[in-house]
């Protein structure tokens, strides 16, 4: 994979090239933080999606250490986020048992890793439990540093995080990109380097401050973008219409306004919508109808994209080689409301195009509709999926490619 994003990276092959013999403990930082209800994972994506690093050490014989963060912990302990179940449903996926450390590299967890037979896996209690882990502390880098040989970096949905288990652990142990990390970022990479064009962008989702920059940047580097969800109702009055009750962002106007004068000036091709499906009240079950954008009732707010322009957006999808989609067209977790994401989403596993998805609830949609499998790629990170695409660095890749593979 010829990606300018992992040119440097050392990668698990270097790993099995300096210990053919399957000796060294390895750590791996992977994302295991996946959706629980009541202690039960209700979609085991991201364990699955760490499953190819894991196996290939395991069938080279290296005892590995694998750790994750899992929720929103504040520091500090707690029994609903531990990441017991992930050890078990771990363990089934893998064919191999999975055991849990009782703690956060600490004593237990260091006297289980000094006992691992050759293929073995210990699993370290959610890192969050650790006040360090947030704050890049060094001591804590060193702990997790303690219980292995090498380090390899697999947790995608994390690289944008500077964390003690993502940076910090880079500068004690050598470091590699596990084979998760190596294909988001060699599929994403082809995004930002010599797509396939034309080159179609389809953003959509709640907030549009969170997602100008990566909106400012693609607009300067796609053939076309088609905005959806609650964010395209600031473009719809930077145009000049009267959107109801609907969502807006009225400080970003201005902004937008003069960011689709630019593309357009520039060529790309901006799809805003032409008709929407409105309803009175935020609610699941709330009366739905369709309407043009130039007839919003002032008393209704815009839920989705209306069918004539999901039509429009999958005419775009059809025409494209490459397409990147992040975010919702509406409120896709309503029946009601679900058509034009659904639409997007068929139309991308129709196509023929390079398709991308980049995570967080465009992902999570794809999964809903049994689209995902029809893609080329679903990212296992939103966040660091668009701030790759923004042109930064990522902080856990950046380590990577800094630290001395030889140490
Ligand atoms: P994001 O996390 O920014 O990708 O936003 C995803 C959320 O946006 C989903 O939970 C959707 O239900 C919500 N959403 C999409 N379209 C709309 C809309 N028109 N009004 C309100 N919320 C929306």
């Amino acid at each position: 994979m010829g990606s300018p994003l992992l040119s440097g990276v050392p990668t698990l092959d270097d790993l099995f090239a300096a210990h053919p013999d399957g000796d060294a403990v390895v750590l791996v930082r992977a994302d295991l933080n996946v959706p629980l209800a009541d202690g039960v994972i209700t979609d085991d994506l991201r364990i699955r999606a760490s499953l190819p690093t894991l196996r290939e050490l395991v069938v080279h014989r290296h005892p590995v250490v694998v750790c994750s963060h899992l929720g929103r912990p504040d520091g500090a302990p707690e029994a609903a986020l531990s990441l017991a179940p992930v050890a078990e449903r771990l363990g089934q996926l893998l064919g191999v048992p999975v055991t849990l450390a009782a703690d956060v590299a600490g004593d237990d967890c260091q006297r289980r890793a000094r006992k691992l037979e050759p293929g073995e896996v210990l699993l370290v209690e959610n890192l969050r439990f650790d006040p360090g882990e947030t704050r890049n502390d060094d001591g804590l880098a060193r702990r997790l540093a303690g219980l292995a040989d090498v380090f390899v970096q697999d947790a995608f949905g994390a690289v944008h995080r500077a964390h003690a288990s993502v940076e910090g652990v880079t500068h004690h142990l050598p470091s590699h990109a596990g084979r998760l990390l190596e294909t988001e970022l060699a599929e994403l990479g082809t995004l930002l380097h010599d797509p396939p064009r034309p080159l179609l962008a389809i953003l959509g989702g709640a907030k549009i401050s969170d997602k100008l920059t990566v909106l400012e940047r693609l607009s300067q580097h796609v053939d076309a973008i088609a905005v959806g969800g609650a964010m395209c109702f600031t473009f719809l009055v930077a145009e000049g219409h009267d959107v109801g009750t609907s969502r807006v962002e009225p400080d970003q106007v201005d902004t937008v306004r003069e960011l689709v004068t630019r593309a357009r000036a520039r060529g790309v091709d901006v799809l805003v919508p032409t008709d929407v499906v409105v309803a009175a009240t935020f609610d699941r079950d709330a009366p739905a109808t369709t309407v043009g954008v130039t007839d919003i009732p002032p008393d209704q707010m815009g839920l989705d994209i209306g069918p004539a322009t999901a039509e429009a957006v999958a005419g775009a999808v059809t025409a494209a080689r490459s397409v990147f989609w992040n975010g919702p067209m509406g409120v896709y977790e309503w029946p009601a409301f679900s058509a034009g994401t659904r639409a997007v989403a068929e139309a991308m596993a129709a196509s023929g195009a390079r398709t991308i998805v980049g995570g967080g609830d465009s992902a999570a949609a794809c999964r809903l509709f049994g689209l995902a499998e029809r893609m080329t790629h679903v990212s296992t990170g939103g966040g660091a999926a668009l701030e790759l695409l923004e042109g930064r660095d990522l902080p856990g890749v950046a380590a990577l490619r800094h630290a001395d593979p030889h140490h």
